[in-house]
């Protein structure tokens, strides 16, 4: 029978889009099963990676080990590096004919790619950088309670409802949408890499799941681009999601640039192993590089200790740091924004403060 996204009642299970790179899987593949767990336990379905590649089967098991029931590798040559058209092409055949009711794709590089295409081919709809999601209605419910300004006594929910409810800032950040996706299945939804927590790692579990390798075709047709050669940028990224420690600067600095920047690099030492971020102020003015942004269009970061120097607190950058660990900031300004979300707030000048807070950790240390 031919495909239909609108018979919705013919789809079933989660699945999560697992990317690999060089054969490994990649961080967010473990956040988006151990979310998509969640999901599949709410809607009492299974939890199923796919897994597209070339000879990388037996990395599939790990995805268990996060809570993956099944996993479904398509291997073939053309699918060790990713392309647009073979990696369409093969997601939508799968999806045509197992029919997932809800599939997750990471909103890195590669999934802001391939998501929109699949979705317009199979006809349905896709939310983009999400930053939460339920199925259950009371879970959701909870989630408006605790997280928005909405005064939800005074208002009604299906409770029966068994849309993914995709949760995602819209309008700058200054507004959470929730956006459902009622007449086609599967919903498909991009999620920001870092923003789901990982769960840990079970073996008996990896050991539980299933790994099942389909046949994939692939025609010189489908293929309209092809891998010649992959070359890597020699420059060295910082690693912000993997980072326990982050020491951000804001505009704060801006009367002695490397100054700050400098006294951010020893500050992030003393406590061992810590990284530089930095504001989109600080990114725009083109005194950290890109990739040392956190906020919404930066990195969203959960790390042990976020140090925020002279950043005000807007609400695009608490959104890529405020599930930090704990929250240390110092500003000059009392009454910035970013004392709200802080666990310990210092008021005045970072170029006085933070060499005191070295001198103290290294103290500390030491005793
Ligand atoms: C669509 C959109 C997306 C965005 N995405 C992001 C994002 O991903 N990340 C992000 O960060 N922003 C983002 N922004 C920008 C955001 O709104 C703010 O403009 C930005 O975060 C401000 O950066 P800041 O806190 O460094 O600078 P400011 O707001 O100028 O704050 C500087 C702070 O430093 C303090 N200060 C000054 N001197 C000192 C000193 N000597 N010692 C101590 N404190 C001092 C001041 O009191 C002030 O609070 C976005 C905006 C939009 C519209």
């Amino acid at each position: 029978m031919a495909f239909n996204s609108a018979d919705i009642n013919s789809f079933r299970d989660i699945w999560v889009f697992c990317e690999q790179r060089e054969g490994k899987l990649v961080n967010t593949d473990f956040e988006l099963i151990s979310e998509g767990r969640k999901l599949a336990d709410e809607r009492g379905s299974k939890l199923v990676g796919i897994l597209l590649g070339h000879e990388v089967s037996e990395i599939a098991k790990e995805l268990g080990g996060y809570g993956a029931d099944k996993v479904i590798v398509c291997d073939h040559p053309e699918l060790e590096f990713y392309t647009t058209d073979a990696y369409a092409k093969v997601l939508c055949d799968v999806v045509m004919e197992e029919k997932p009711e809800v599939i997750l794709i990471g909103a890195t590089n590669i999934g802001r790619d391939l998501g929109p295409r699949c979705a317009a081919r199979l006809h349905t709809g896709l939310t983009a950088d999400c930053t939460h999601l339920d199925i259950d209605m009371k879970k959701y419910v909870e989630f408006l309670s605790t997280s928005s300004t909405l005064d939800i006594s005074s208002m009604t929910f299906p409770m029966e409802d068994t849309n993914l409810k995709m949760t995602r800032p819209a309008f700058g950040g200054h507004l959470m949408a929730t956006i459902i996706c009622p007449r086609f299945r599967p919903c498909m939804s991009t999620v920001r890499p870092g923003v789901m927590k990982k769960a840990e790692f079970s073996q008996e579990m990896a050991e539980a799941c299933q790994v099942v390798t389909r046949h994939v075709t692939l025609t010189d047709e489908d293929l309209k681009s092809k891998v010649i050669n992959i070359v890597k940028e020699t420059k060295k990224i910082v690693d912000l999601i993997g980072a326990e420690i982050i020491v951000s600067v804001g505009r704060g600095i801006s009367k002695d640039v490397q100054g700050g920047i400098a006294l951010a690099e020893k500050l992030a030492d003393a406590f061992g192993n810590g990284v530089v971020g930095g504001s989109r102020a600080v990114i725009d003015s083109g005194w950290l590089p890109a990739d040392h942004q956190v906020g919404q269009t930066g990195k969203t970061v959960h790390p042990k200790v976020y140090v925020a120097l002279g950043i005000s607190g807007a609400i695009q950058h608490k959104a890529g740091m405020q599930d930090s660990e704990l929250i240390i900031a110092v500003n000059k300004d009392e009454t910035a924004p970013i004392f709200d979300c802080a666990d310990y707030g210092i008021t005045g000048d970072l170029f006085k403060i933070v060499p005191m807070m070295i001198e103290a950790i290294k103290e500390g240390k030491n005793a």
